[in-house]
Order: structure tokens, then C-alpha cells, then sequence
């Protein structure tokens, strides 16, 4: 089991359905993991900083479209105040996240980045979406250290179909931002969407081999929620299929996706995500730790903010304050027998 998966072989784990196969599978990933990365479960403080947006991505409820939602950005005040929490909470990183905002200026939100690294110990992650290049510059000379921006599917034609370029700004490639991000010397985070409709599983088996060729520090993935007031949730039409060939946005798939990414990136930091645990909140986190995951990203964002940051609806821990969900993290981090990280846990080296 030690040659490198390949795209037929990450494909067939995907198609895999018997459960004594699939128990291999989770202890595979689980031991790469521990040998790679260790036992420590890194927490990273997610704020989120806006929910307005320039876009219309079709799956996404934060899509400039949707007048249904009341839109908020954050003061620099509130959210210095969550990150000097994040840090009293011993969180080794904040990650700040929004819509592809405009109305956040770059100066503004390097001025806020460097007066996290300033005035805390914090690793500082940004997710602001397809930014133009100098703005990327701006905050990482300002201090900021990782960035993530998913690529959502390595398919051209259904990305294209999920995600129309900016009305007003030149058309940006996201593998080409991602080879920027690193070239500026950013910690580099992508990922994927599980179970999209027109994603079949040779294109899913591809995006996972594709993490591999960026070599990637950081992979989030996901499963896709259908959101109702978006494109996509209302059943837009998207080339369908042949029968067998779509792949389901079920739990099962995202265990399936978050081990191999595990088994392709050994090394990498790869979070639990909250749509996992949306799809179960009773244990869907720390399933996804005990398959590959490492990473765990506590809700930091107000209370009064949470509930409109909605990418998908029902998301889970959207009532909980930081202090509960830093508790309830704690104890289901403690209860697998894990460790929480101490310091940023950033990149390991080879
Ligand atoms: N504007 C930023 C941040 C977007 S939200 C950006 O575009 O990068 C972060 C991630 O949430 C997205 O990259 C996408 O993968 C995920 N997401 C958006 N809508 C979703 C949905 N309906 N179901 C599941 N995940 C979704």
C-alpha cells in the first residue's frame, strides 16, 4: 500500500461500498495521519468578517443575488475583539473569512492583520475570495500568513457553469491565484465541494489527485448543501450525468474524500469541517478526525452575525457562543483521545 494512489485507484475507493473494505480505508488514513502530522488537533478561530459579496456563484447563499439576506460586515473593533478571544482561548491561528467583498478595502484589512500580529501570538488566515494580486501582496507584507481559496471542482465546464466570472473584473483562474498565493509565500489552502450536482466521480477522483500536484498545505473539504435561494438549490440546470456517475453528498462520500485526501497529502492540515458536522452533529467531527482530519475550526464569529453568514442553511453551531463552542470542541477533541495543538501549527516540513 506504500506506491502513490492513482486516479483509478482514488476512484474506486470512492465507489467503494463494503464496510470491512471501508474500515481499511478509515485506518489507513488514520495512521498516515498520526505518523505524518501526530495526535494534535490544531483549532483555528473563524471569524467571519462579511457576508457580502460581489458574485453569484450558484451555489452559495452568500451570491450577490440573494436579497433574502441582511448583509453585515464586521467594525476592525469587533473583530480585533475576537481575535484578542481567540488568542485568551489559546487558538493558534484566526482565520478571517467573508463574500468576495469590495467594500472591504485592502488597506483596511491589512491594517487589521497587522495589528493581530502585532498585538497577539496568532498565526492570521485569510479566505476573501478572488482578490487581484496586489491586494494579496498587501496582506501578506501586512503579515498575514495562510490563505485558502478552494477550487471547487477541477472540472472547467461545471465550474464554469457554478461559478459566472465577476461582472466588473477581469477573469481570474483559480489555480493561477493559488500558484500566486505561493509564489508571495503564503501558506497555501484549496479544496473542493463533495457531491455538487454534474460532479461525477472521475472528476471528483481528479480533484483529490490535483491536491496532490499543488502540493498543498492546507485541504478543506466539504459536502455540498443545497441552499434553497441559490441556482443550483433551485435545480438549475446543470448537464446531468449518465445514470451511476454522480456523486451523492452524503457523510459516507465526505469520510471517503477526507481519508484519501489524507492518503495524497500526508503532511497536510485538514480541518473537520462544520458541513460534516451539519450532516451529523452528534459525531460528524470527530469521525472526520479519526479518518484523516487534524484541524478543527471553532465559530468565532458574534452571535448576532452567525446565523447570516449563510453559505448553506442550517449550519450547525450557529446559536453557540465562542466560549460554548471552544468548551464543546475541547471535550469532543479529549473524548477520541486526541490532544488539542499548542502554537500555530502551521506547515510541517518534510
Ligand atoms: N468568498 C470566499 C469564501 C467562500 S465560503 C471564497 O469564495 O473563497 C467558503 C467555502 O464554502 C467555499 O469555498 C465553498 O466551497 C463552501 N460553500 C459555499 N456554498 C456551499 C454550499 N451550498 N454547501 C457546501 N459548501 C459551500
Amino acid at each position: 500500500m506504500n506506491e502513490p494512489l492513482t486516479e483509478k485507484a482514488i476512484q474506486q475507493w470512492l465507489r467503494e461500498e463494503d464496510p470491512s473494505r471501508l474500515d481499511a480505508l478509515w485506518h489507513w488514513a488514520d495512521q498516515v495521519r498520526r505518523e505524518n502530522v501526530g495526535d494534535a488537533v490544531h483549532l483555528r478561530g473563524l471569524i467571519e468578517i462579511s457576508n457580502y459579496c460581489s458574485r453569484q456563484c450558484g451555489y452559495c447563499g452568500l451570491r450577490a443575488a440573494n436579497t433574502d439576506l441582511e448583509r453585515y460586515r464586521m467594525s476592525s473593533e469587533e473583530i480585533l475583539e475576537c481575535a484578542h478571544e481567540a488568542a485568551r482561548y489559546r487558538y493558534g491561528t484566526v482565520v478571517m473569512q467573508a463574500g468576495e467583498d469590495y467594500g472591504i478595502e485592502a488597506e483596511w484589512l491589512a491594517e487589521i492583520v497587522f495589528r493581530i500580529k502585532m498585538e497577539t501570538p496568532l498565526a492570521v488566515t485569510l479566505s476573501m475570495g478572488e482578490r487581484p494580486d496586489n491586494d494579496l501582496r498587501r496582506w501578506r507584507e501586512a503579515g498575514a500568513d495562510r490563505y485558502l481559496l478552494r477550487f471547487e471542482t477541477s472540472d472547467p465546464e461545471l465550474f464554469a457553469a457554478i461559478h459566472p466570472p465577476h461582472p466588473a473584473r477581469p477573469a481570474q483562474n483559480r489555480l493561477e491565484i493559488l500558484r500566486t498565493l505561493r509564489r508571495l509565500g503564503y501558506e497555501v489552502g484549496s479544496g473542493v465541494m463533495i457531491g455538487i450536482p454534474g460532479q461525477s466521480y472521475e472528476s471528483l477522483a481528479h480533484d483529490i489527485a490535483t491536491f496532490r500536484e499543488l502540493g498543498l498545505d492546507m485541504v478543506g473539504v466539504g459536502p455540498y448543501i443545497s441552499h434553497p435561494s441559490t441556482p443550483l438549490g433551485e435545480g438549475a440546470a446543470i448537464q446531468p450525468l449518465e445514470p451511476g456517475q454522480q456523486v451523492p453528498n452524503t457523510e459516507l462520500m465526505t469520510y471517503k474524500v477526507v481519508a484519501l485526501t489524507r492518503l495524497v497529502c500526508p503532511r497536510a492540515n485538514i480541518p473537520s469541517t462544520t458541513a460534516l458536522a451539519t450532516l451529523n452533529l452528534a459525531s460528524g467531527r470527530e469521525l472526520g478526525l479519526q479518518r484523516g482530519a487534524n484541524v478543527i475550526m471553532p465559530n468565532m464569529t458574534p452571535p448576532k452575525y452567525r446565523a447570516l453568514y449563510q453559505i448553506y442553511p442550517a449550519k450547525a453551531c450557529i446559536q453557540e457562543t465562542s466560549q460554548e463552542c471552544r468548551i464543546c470542541l475541547q471535550g469532543r477533541i479529549q473524548s477520541i483521545g486526541r490532544t488539542v495543538g499548542s502554537g500555530p501549527g502551521g506547515r510541517t516540513k518534510t
